[in-house]
């Protein structure tokens, strides 16, 4: 089934949120897509707890509470969320664009808006070519459904909140369970840390640390061993039927390369009136576009989201005039934000 939206986002960051909101204030509703499981981008994934103090307005906030505000900001006007799904293509077609999200998704859009940010989030992953190997079957980038690994002798790697948090939580469900862990130091959540070592206590589960992944035992398509070397240099063989790897999230440019836009050193040039990219129909709004003087801050995208909006009406609406109006004093602005008075 093909949805059918006027203006759909790509990338959930503070870009493409704020984007909901101007679209909103012009009476346009919006679908938006971010391959990440929560909204955010960089803001939640990156910097969820540190300060932002360069907000006009707010003198300090940290990147999640600024995310949980714009989330706020957007609610009245009822966009669709679609996350955890990457877009994979956007096609020129009658009436819009032809857009695909890695799990088939699909969607007409009248207007598109990359706000991709740097990319979008992959994981980091293992660079062993048996790794590469056993890809998607039995090594495992992120935990799509947990039965999978019941009975299993299960080895993870990481130190942060997903390795611990998977390693808890898939313990004791699994034939056996190893956390390996580079350092001596976790950096995950220390109440994360304490269940595991009870775990370790009663017998289900093993914390490895100073010790990194150095080989993969394969028996044809099934994985029968992790290598590990430790901090002496011994190699210590753990016998494992599952591999979870968690070293993180890196972004990626990754298929927003492919849309027929012009893409100047990972970033896509746009016009400074409209935000409109050399496809007429398709904006590109916050750190993802490029322009001469253009600063990669917050407050950038929120500029571009504005002007964008503008730009997108016409293609929505056309032949409509558009008229600058206040917040304030609008009622029509009033009625779409859901603060009509009696
Ligand atoms: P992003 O936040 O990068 O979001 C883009 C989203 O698009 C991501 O969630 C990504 O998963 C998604 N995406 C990309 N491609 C696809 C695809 N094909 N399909 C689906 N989803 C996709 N700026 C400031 O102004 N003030 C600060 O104090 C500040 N501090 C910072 C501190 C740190 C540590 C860092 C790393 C950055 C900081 N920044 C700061 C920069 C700021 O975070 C960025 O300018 C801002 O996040 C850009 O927002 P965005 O919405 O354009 O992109």
């Amino acid at each position: 089934m093909t949805i059918n939206t006027d203006a759909l986002i790509v990338g959930a960051g503070p870009s493409g949120l704020f984007q909901i909101f101007e679209l909103g204030l012009l009476g346009i509703k919006a679908d938006i897509i971010d391959s990440l499981p929560q909204p955010g981008g960089q803001c939640t994934e990156l910097y969820p707890d540190k300060p932002i103090y360069d907000i006009p307005g707010i003198p300090y906030c940290t990147g999640q509470g600024l995310i949980d505000n714009l989330m706020k900001q957007a609610e009245p006007f009822g966009a669709t969320f679609h996350l955890g799904e990457e877009v994979v293509e956007v096609k020129p077609v009658d009436g819009g664009f032809h857009v695909k999200t890695h799990l088939d998704k699909e969607f007409l859009a009248k207007t598109v808006f990359v706000a991709g940010g740097v990319g979008s989030f992959q994981p980091r992953k293992m660079r062993l070519p048996e790794a590469q190997e056993l890809d998607g079957t039995h090594v495992n980038y992120r935990v799509k459904d947990p039965s999978k690994f019941d009975g299993q002798r299960v080895v993870v790697l990481g130190g942060g909140d997903s390795a611990l948090d998977w390693a808890v939580d898939l313990a004791p469900r699994a034939a056996s369970m190893a956390l390996v862990h580079r350092r001596d130091e976790f950096r995950g959540a220390h109440a994360t840390v304490d269940a595991l070592r009870k775990l370790e206590g009663e017998g289900k589960a093993e914390i490895i640390t100073s010790g990194t992944a150095c080989g993969l035992g394969v028996d044809g398509d099934k994985l029968v061993s992790v290598d590990i070397k430790l901090a002496d240099d011994e190699v210590r063989t753990l016998e494992a039927d599952e591999l979870l790897v968690f070293f993180g999230l890196a972004p990626k440019l990754g298929p927003i390369a492919e849309w027929g836009l012009d893409i100047n050193r990972k970033t896509i040039n746009v016009d400074t009136e409209t935000f409109a990219t050399n496809v007429p129909g398709i904006f590109a709004i916050g750190d993802i576009n490029s322009y001469p003087g253009k600063k990669k801050l917050i407050l950038s995208g929120f500029h571009e989201a504005a002007l964008a909006a503008f730009a997108a009406k016409a293609i929505v609406e056309p032949g409509k005039k558009v008229h600058l109006q206040y917040t304030t004093t609008s009622p029509i602005m009033h009625k779409r934000l859901g603060v009509e008075e009696e």
